[in-house]
């Protein structure tokens, strides 16, 4: 939101930007704050721009979209800086400017769409509109690979021509309640996977006739099964009616298989210069171990097996897990091991099994959003890497984690924040800390 003052009274402004005078609707008060609704602006800021998406304010997608690229890139700077200040108190660090990407438009290989009925009982299919389930009809998001559109027009005849009804939230009845759409940008390769209520996809055979017809790229089309009352949007399962159960795609002369409920960076240009970076801060020798946590497919952890001796991954979910082992083996790589559970016990547990001796020379930690347990956080303390390289999608939690690393005696030498998320809030950021030495003034 647009921090603004009226009589120096603060009003946070969803879509308004420093620079703006606004004319505002005040929706909401408490004491010392309130909230408005941006109604015009009266002189605009000189870094806003005419957002491309029509859909721009209403989705909630892209909160920024209305900001200069430039500018956007500086506000995430800052809020990484700002926060590694004000909730880590690190100081003394060098910061390399921030990794922009050189086309903000059409970036992602994954998106989801929700389908559902619209206001007039017809099926629709966009986005949510921002903090709710009411779906925006948007075919031609600013951001997806632009091979959706087709894709999702073809999903939605086939499911009017068969009468095949859209999921209702509401009381828990009707089939298709998502369509994924992943897409292998160096390979040209899509995935689409229909998440159901249910098992069985009515005329499913049809259905691939017409997506096969509508974009030749399609190697695998899946249904996922989800049918618990939840926002969640994949279930447990997936299976392919089409193809394979997964897509490959490359980042720099490493090839990946991904399937549809694991994790892969929707950016794959930006991903290719975040793990250059997260290689450089790795410094890696071929003697070196490496512990990968929270390694998804393996992307990381195959980049880094090129210069080190031996790195062990660790990821929650099976398949992922599952992938990262066919991915070395695609790679002819041989000097890494995946385990499949949460960091957090699994790399507790394979400390205590060595009675203590456990030693890593790098630690890569790449979590959710919501960082890194502290559990996890004390074993790869006690496991005194020289080096840990922390990839983040948060800078919150990353600054939170930081501060625990500099209470218990590792120091942040240098970060980098990526765009991955171009015209969203979020930003990436690669970190280096490294092992307070004693002798050090
Ligand atoms: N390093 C990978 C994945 C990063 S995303 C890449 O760059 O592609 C974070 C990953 O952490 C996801 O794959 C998610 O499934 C996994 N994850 C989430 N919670 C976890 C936990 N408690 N323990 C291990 N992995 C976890």
């Amino acid at each position: 939101s647009g921090i603004g003052k009226v009589d120096g009274y603060t009003l946070f402004v969803k879509d308004a930007l420093i620079g703006d005078t606004a004319e505002v609707k005040v929706i909401k008060t408490k004491k010392h704050y309130g909230y408005g609704r941006l109604m015009r602006i009266i002189t605009p800021s000189p870094d806003r721009v005419e957002a491309p998406c029509p859909h721009a304010r209403s989705c909630g997608g892209c909160q920024i979209q209305h900001l200069s690229y430039e500018r956007q890139l500086a506000f995430k700077e800052n809020k990484v800086r700002n926060l590694l200040s004000r909730v880590g108190h690190v100081e003394d660090y060098v910061m390399h400017p921030i990794i922009g990407m050189e086309h903000p438009y059409y970036y992602r290989n994954k998106a989801q769409f929700p389908v559902g009925l619209g206001k007039d009982g017809q099926i629709v299919t966009g986005f949510y509109a921002g903090r709710t389930h009411q779906i925006i009809s948007c075919r031609n998001c600013a951001i997806a690979d632009p091979a959706s559109q087709l894709i999702i027009d073809t999903v939605l005849d086939f499911m009017k021509q068969y009468g095949i009804r859209a999921y209702d939230e509401t009381t828990g009845k009707g089939i298709v309640r998502h369509i994924l759409i992943r897409s292998g940008k160096s390979t040209g390769q899509i995935m689409v996977c229909l998440v159901i209520n249910g098992t069985r996809l009515p005329h499913k055979e049809e259905l691939i006739e017409v997506l096969r017809e509508a974009n030749p790229q399609i190697v695998s089309i899946c249904i996922n099964i989800n049918d618990k009352n939840t926002n969640v949007i994949l279930g447990r399962e997936t299976k392919a009616i089409y193809g394979q159960d997964y897509i490959e795609d490359c980042i720099g002369s490493l090839r990946y298989r991904i399937s549809a409920q694991s994790f892969y960076q929707v950016n794959p240009i930006q991903t290719k210069k975040l793990y250059d970076k997260a290689l450089e801060y790795a410094d890696l020798h071929e003697d070196e171990t490496v512990w990968d946590l929270y390694c998804g497919i393996g992307t990381i952890s195959l980049f880094l097996s090129q210069k080190a001796d031996k790195v062990y991954g660790v990821e929650i979910v099976e398949q992922a897990v599952k992938n990262a082992r066919e991915n070395a083996a695609l790679n002819e790589i041989s000097n890494v091991e995946f385990f499949a559970g949460a960091a957090e016990e699994v790399v507790p547990a394979k400390y205590r099994e060595s009675g203590g001796t456990l030693r890593s020379d790098v630690v890569v930690l790449d979590p959710p959003r919501k960082g890194c347990d502290e559990k996890l956080l004390q074993t790869v303390i006690q496991m005194e890497p020289k080096r840990i390289v922390y990839v983040s999608c948060d800078p919150a939690t990353l600054a939170r984690d930081l501060k625990y690393f500099g209470e218990n005696g590792y120091v942040l030498k240098r970060i980098c924040p990526c765009d991955m998320f171009g015209h969203s809030y979020h930003v990436e950021t690669v970190c280096l800390l490294s092992k307070r030495s004693i002798m050090s003034m």
